[in-house]
């Protein structure tokens, strides 16, 4: 029966073909993830699809993968040819993703793609476009500039992908996503995709989608139950010390911190810089070059903590992230998912550590209920935080997770070092009113530790 049951979730029975087939078997991919094995095979036969998926899930591979094959049995031989499917993408980074992503699954298709995004020079991304290209992948903005400049013509669409709908929407694109469908032929096949379906996002999808075949995966089986997630219920004041004891701990080999604002994120990056831990930082006011050098130099090593905005973070796909940590609480719960979605990619665990301020309860309770999962609380007492194990195994229970305990026995019980402590002291030591606040402090975690 279980026999079966595998042989059916194989790759193998999705109907792809083999120059896909090959790539995904290099890529090490064994079975498809839900979303892939319940769209694929409606994609490949031309229904339009609803996908309800968030990041992490392996919704790129879902629409990427059909559209390859529809596109290589229909290819065509000029060398000049116009664009025959377009994928729309929030930010730039997720834009720059999906068309890595396509680079690697088309290994063996002779297709030709381009990433076109804001933010930096239209010229390359023209020239690609005036060689004649299969797919292009975009953001909303700047495709519609090089449209009204006639520089890119969307008549002969045959597939159009709408990704992360609902943070489109969010970012305020909704007018410029519905001049682009308005100028896709009627004639054409739809996936939409979203972390999320409310009202709005569901209106835009019935304007875009025929008939469509309804995909949901739980939006919290993957990659959450993967993450062992923390809160540390602090004063805004306490913030900076905190960061900076945890990011001294060893185990925390690639790091992503969350910083509410563009502002912030510089301030925590030049005191972090001042006491001598290296980091960068992406948001929306950095160049184009200055995010992919700094996100290149973290996906490759070259630093370990990537300090980043919400909407700079869309898209980063780095799998070895270690941590997140929420230096600020998320606006919404879909961001805290979203956000924690940056580790535990392909299958690895993850660990997400969230600085939350007294004030903040209401956002902690919100996204509790939102992941349905609780919250470690861990102790704010600097000098007593542990994190590896015991966080894992705690969460672990509170989680009912059903990972096993063996995948998460490697993460090591490391305590925080003599020199961290020093230097995590002197600077709480600048702080005059550290005996109040510390009293303060007490009287806020006894009434959050009664509520959670
Ligand atoms: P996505 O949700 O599309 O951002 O994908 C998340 C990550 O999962 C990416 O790093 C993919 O390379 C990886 N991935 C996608 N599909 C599979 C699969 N079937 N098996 C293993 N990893 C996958």
């Amino acid at each position: 029966m279980i026999g079966n049951l595998l042989e059916k979730t194989k790759f193998e029975n999705l109907n792809l073909n083999s120059p896909l087939l090959k790539v995904l078997n290099e890529e090490g991919y064994d079975y498809p993830t839900p979303i892939q094995f319940q769209t694929i095979p409606s994609a490949l036969q031309g229904s339009d699809i609803l996908g309800v998926a968030q990041t992490g899930t392996g919704k790129t591979a879902a629409f990427t993968l059909p559209i390859l094959q529809k596109l290589n049995s229909t290819q065509s031989r000029d060398k000049f040819r116009h664009p025959k499917a377009i994928i729309l993408s929030p930010t730039r980074e997720l834009t720059i993703q999906i068309n890595n992503s396509i680079k690697i699954y088309a290994k063996y298709i002779a297709l030709k793609h381009v990433a076109v995004f804001g933010g930096v020079k239209q010229g390359p991304q023209v020239a690609l476009l005036n060689k004649g290209v299969d797919i292009i992948v975009a953001t909303p903005g700047r495709l519609l500039d090089l449209i009204n400049q006639k520089l890119c013509s969307l008549e002969e669409i045959k597939y159009f992908v709408l990704d992360e709908a609902d943070r489109m929407l969010d970012m305020g694109f909704i007018r410029d996503v519905e001049k682009i469908v308005n100028l896709l032929p009627k004639k054409r096949q739809s996936l939409f995709f979203s972390a999320t379906m409310p009202k709005t996002v569901a209106k835009l999808a019935d304007n875009i989608l025929k008939n469509p075949k309804k995909v949901k995966v739980k939006s919290t089986v993957t990659p959450i139950d993967r993450i062992s997630q923390s809160v540390i219920v602090i004063e805004p004041q306490e913030k900076i010390s905190q960061l900076v004891t945890l990011l001294n701990d060893n185990s925390l080999k690639s790091v992503i911190v969350f910083i509410k604002t563009k502002h912030k994120a510089n301030r925590v990056c030049q005191k972090l810089t001042q006491i001598g831990i290296v980091t960068d930082v992406i948001h929306s006011n950095k160049s184009q070059s200055a995010r992919q050098k700094a996100l290149n130099d973290f996906k490759e090593g070259k630093i370990k903590i990537l300090l980043a905005t919400d909407i700079a973070a869309r898209g980063i796909d780095v799998e070895a992230v270690s941590h997140i940590i929420n230096f600020d609480m998320p606006s919404t719960p879909e961001d805290y998912v979203h956000r924690i979605g940056r580790t535990a990619r392909a299958g690895a665990n993850g660990i997400a550590i969230s600085l939350c301020e007294p004030s903040e309860r209401l956002k902690l309770f919100r996204i509790e209920e939102l992941i349905n999962v609780k919250l470690n609380v861990l102790k704010s007492d600097i000098s007593k935080i542990e994190f590896g194990e015991k966080i894992i195994e705690s969460n672990q229970k509170s989680n009912k997770s059903e990972v096993s305990n063996a995948t998460f026995a490697k993460t090591k019980k490391i305590k925080s070092s003599k020199v961290v402590a020093k230097k995590t002291k002197s600077i709480i030591k600048r702080n005059a009113k550290k005996d109040k606040l510390k009293l303060k402090k007490k009287k806020n975690e006894r009434q959050i530790n009664n509520k959670y």
